[in-house]
């Protein structure tokens, strides 16, 4: 494996497959990505010049159903980076009981610096590149890193033209007018705080005991933040891509969304009617908010946030991945050595695809849910799986991150079995 990031990605699935019923056949199989598309996409730019993008779609693994997956718009997209992620995907949609396989798409660009008339442009011309590799049955994306509601709305009205017919299940996260889903643009921060609740409840912790910090202030990590907050856990740092703001007493996370969609900057406020004052507060680097002494760590940001480099400094004792792959393979090892309880991505942040799965069953069925039937089927679902990852964890003393892989691979090796490898023959 040439790559630093899929290599991380199967040394985990090694380490998993040691305690996993899965036959060698299939751990074989899905070291490697099932399909990888890269594509270029002209765009027709305001000052009427052209530009051309480079854009991905990975497919991993459909055994367990069509691949699911986000999109996303971000400099650093690379097919490496893709590939994991679609790794990962595969993983997270086993380890939650999802009918899907896994798959990733993206754009190499920093979306900030195009007009929405551009992004527009952009997203219908990466669906005419990809229409024919993503489909309900066959590969359904969503949103990402710096993607939405309205660029899904855009990419599934560009299938939906293509393919001469209306196709709201192709693609989930839309808004809610063209067939998305009640409780979609919350549900990764909305699972990943039931996935705290389940295991604060297991460790018999209350949350007014707890001190959290929070990197990353975009879609998950202000949602997240913002449950915590609201349930009585003291969030004393949070932190956007430009750094973060630290009070040891505690932060209005409420007010701090409000301040910064209405200023687009981050300080620590509190907002009374329409007056807001700032409050004492540090300013944090993004570096040294991972460092605080805190009880709960939450990277919510990209991937890669705690390697082998600053792995040492952690003090928190719990770390939620609320990103996908915030924590390296090596740094893995550190936080395990230093006693740190780390609950893993495709566990944590699963509220996301989780809801997705609900979107596409409402499209396809034409029957919409409530907000409550959305809610109350994400907790129970991400809260079962979470007590059998712990579970597991316990029975075979590893980290949470090796059983949520164990928990994934044995749904996934049944699956591949089936489908005949040797050991299903020789049985
Ligand atoms: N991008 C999200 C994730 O990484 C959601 C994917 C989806 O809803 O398909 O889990």
């Amino acid at each position: 494996m040439p790559s630093t990031l899929l290599t991380d990605a199967s040394r985990r699935l090694e380490k998993a497959a040691q305690y996993a019923p899965i036959s060698e056949d299939a751990t074989e199989r899905l070291k490697f990505p099932k399909a990888s598309l890269k594509v270029a996409i002209p765009v027709r730019m305001d000052n009427g010049s052209l530009r051309v993008f480079e854009g991905y779609r990975v497919r991993y693994d459909d055994t367990r159903g069509p691949t699911k997956g986000g999109i996303r718009f971000h400099p650093n997209v690379s097919l490496d980076e893709v590939q994991s992620l679609a790794f990962w995907m595969t993983f997270k949609c086993a380890a939650v009981n999802l009918p899907f396989g896994g798959a990733k798409g993206g754009i190499t660009l920093n979306p900030k610096t195009l007009s929405k008339f551009e992004l527009e442009r952009l997203s219908r011309g990466y669906i005419d590149a990809i229409a024919s590799f993503i489909g309900p049955d066959l590969d359904i994306p969503a949103p990402d890193v710096y993607t939405n509601a309205m660029i899904m709305g855009w990419m599934m009205d560009q299938y939906s033209i293509i393919k001469g017919k209306r196709s709201p299940a192709v693609i989930t996260g839309k808004p809610v007018s063209m067939g998305g889903s009640l409780g979609r643009d919350t549900a990764t921060g909305k699972g990943a705080f039931f996935v705290v609740q389940a295991m604060m409840q297991k460790l018999d912790k209350s949350p007014e005991q707890m001190s959290v910090a929070v990197q990353g202030f975009g879609n998950a990590g202000s949602a997240i933040a913002r449950q915590l907050f609201a349930a009585g856990y003291k969030v004393v740092a949070v932190s956007d891509s430009q750094g973060g703001i630290y009070n040891r007493n505690g932060l209005h996370i409420p007010d701090i969304q409000q301040f910064k969609q209405t200023y687009h900057k981050m300080q620590a406020v509190y907002c009374r009617d329409s007056v807001c004052s700032i409050v004492d507060h540090d300013n944090v680097t993004n570096e040294e908010l991972l460092a605080l002494d805190v009880d709960i760590l939450i990277p919510a940001a990209l991937e890669n946030q705690i390697t082998a480099e600053n792995a040492h400094s952690i003090q928190a004792k719990y770390i939620f991945e609320v990103a996908n792959g915030p924590v390296s393979a090596d740094a893995d090892a550190i936080l395990e050595a230093k006693g740190i309880s780390l609950f893993p991505d495709i566990l944590v942040n699963a509220g996301g695809v989780m809801v997705s799965h609900f979107e596409w069953v409402q499209n396809r069925s034409g029957l919409y849910w409530q907000l409550e039937q959305v809610e109350k089927e994400l907790l129970e679902r991400i809260t079962k799986e979470s007590v059998t990852i712990w579970k597991i964890a316990h029975q075979h003393e590893v980290s949470f991150r090796t059983a949520a892989y164990i928990h994934a691979l044995s749904r996934l090796g049944e699956a591949l079995n089936d489908r005949g490898t040797r050991d299903y023959y020789n049985s």
